[in-house]
């Protein structure tokens, strides 16, 4: 696997990392059985960050072809991401007075499940997404989707084919792409004059806040800061024109850009958040290299917790085989040794292996032939969703471990009905 060694933004010489997971599979490349586990290729995974323009990025680029052909994350197992687009949808069409002759162009669209929110508001939609096996589920769920990875040659046809976008919304698509010019370039073929392009991505002050390492893996090359964000933007004729921080995966961040236009300035909550930048010295070596050093000492603590709650007698499951659960799972072996298996909704992760650790993945409803009693919840930017569904495990005396930020564990106990015992899906 080529090493990564010029910064994608800017093309300085990138310096050696300040943060090594090792050597993972492919966070999803679960396995169908174990006899895969043999021919199971690992690779490096490592961050570092440009001493130009900031931008933090991985060491090494696993091509994004062995990565996306055959990708198992369907954004509508989640009831948060199905709130997320439709709150979205009505938030994006109204500020920008979207009608229904104007088209939305969704790039990574996945199954459809954001598009259809903007559909049901009367927008024309059109998706892009390169997965076959997730863009024929959108189709068969009537959301047109064309079958190709997003760059200046698809958006050059798209717009040939379908006319210029009012909006293209990049949802955590933005961080996974190794060529970023080319995007921006795609971008501007397909954008309307007047038109908006949103991007929602994790946020990198959150992640060095928050602890969120986990959502290192190999498919995440860059983590964003604003400050190389805005450099790539002015490279291309657009403008960062406003984000919006909001809570989704864990602190996620909405990014709006434009072409620079009399009367589009930038918004003071933007300003903010660059000056905030800049006082918390975001990307300097010694931001980076202290965080590097606060997550080896995560791992230790976390390990030794672990250990600790299964001498006291805990028999532990894990909840949510995400990218993320993968990452801390294989930079921390002896916690993943330590659970029974792993619990997950989607149907196309039951029955396989988690990469590199090679737990079970089980439907949730396993908890009750399972004489577990923690469950360790490895999607815990969903946390609430899950202790919510996860009421009866908690009246039987279950507990939830929370591993992020800091390791917790609580009963979870609420007072409300669960939505299953209330009958509602
Ligand atoms: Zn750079």
């Amino acid at each position: 696997m080529p090493t990564h060694t010029h910064c994608r933004v800017c093309g300085s010489v990138l310096p050696a990392p300040f943060l090594d997971l090792g050597a993972m599979p492919l966070a999803n490349a679960f396995l169908s059985s174990l006899e895969d586990a043999a021919s199971e290729a690992s690779y490096p995974l490592a961050v570092t960050a440009c001493p130009t323009c900031g931008l933090v990025q991985l060491n090494h680029v696993v091509p994004a072809e062995q990565l996306y052909r055959n990708y198992l994350y369907v954004s509508s197992t989640s009831e948060a991401v199905r709130a997320h687009a439709d709150w979205l949808a009505e938030a994006l069409v109204r500020r920008y007075g979207w009608k229904p002759t104007d088209c939305l162009v969704e790039v990574a669209s996945n199954d459809g499940t954001v598009l259809r929110s903007f559909q049901r508001t009367g927008m024309r939609v059109l998706g892009v997404e390169p997965a076959r096996n997730i863009a024929a589920m959108a189709e068969a769920d009537g959301v047109p989707t064309i079958t190709e990875f997003f760059n200046a040659a698809t958006a050059e046809q798209v717009a040939a084919a379908h006319g210029r976008a009012a909006g293209i919304l990049a949802r955590h698509v933005f961080a996974h792409v190794n060529n970023l010019h080319d995007f921006l370039e795609g971008v501007n073929a397909l954008l309307d004059d007047d038109g908006v392009f949103v991007i929602e991505m994790p946020y990198l002050g959150s992640l060095l806040s928050q602890m969120e390492f986990d959502t290192i893996y190999h498919e995440h090359l860059s983590y964003f800061s604003l400050a190389p964000l805005v450099r790539l933007c002015r490279d291309h004729g657009l403008d960062l024109v406003d984000a919006e921080r909001i809570t989704l995966h864990g602190g996620s961040i909405l990014f709006y850009v434009r072409r620079p236009r009399r009367g589009i300035i930038r918004s003071p909550r933007l300003e903010q958040l660059l000056e905030e930048e800049r006082r918390l010295a975001l990307t300097s070596p010694q931001t980076l290299t202290q965080f590097g050093a606060s997550v080896r000492r995560w791992r230790d603590d976390f390990t030794n917790w672990i250990g600790e709650l299964q001498k006291g007698g805990a028999r532990l499951m894990g909840y949510g085989a995400a990218a993320k659960a993968n990452t801390l799972l294989n930079y921390c072996p002896s916690v993943a040794a330590s659970l029974e298996c792993i619990l997950d909704r989607s149907p196309l992760k039951q029955g396989r292996y988690t990469p590199g650790t090679h737990l079970p993945v089980k439907p949730v409803e396993h908890w009750l032939a399972s004489p577990a009693t923690h469950l360790l919840i490895l999607a815990w930017n969903f946390k609430e969703e899950i202790i919510r569904q996860m009421q009866p495990f908690a009246r039987r005396g279950g507990r939830f471990v929370i591993p992020i930020p800091t390791p917790d564990v609580v009963d979870g106990l609420t007072s409300e009905p669960s939505p299953v015992e209330s009958g509602v899906q």
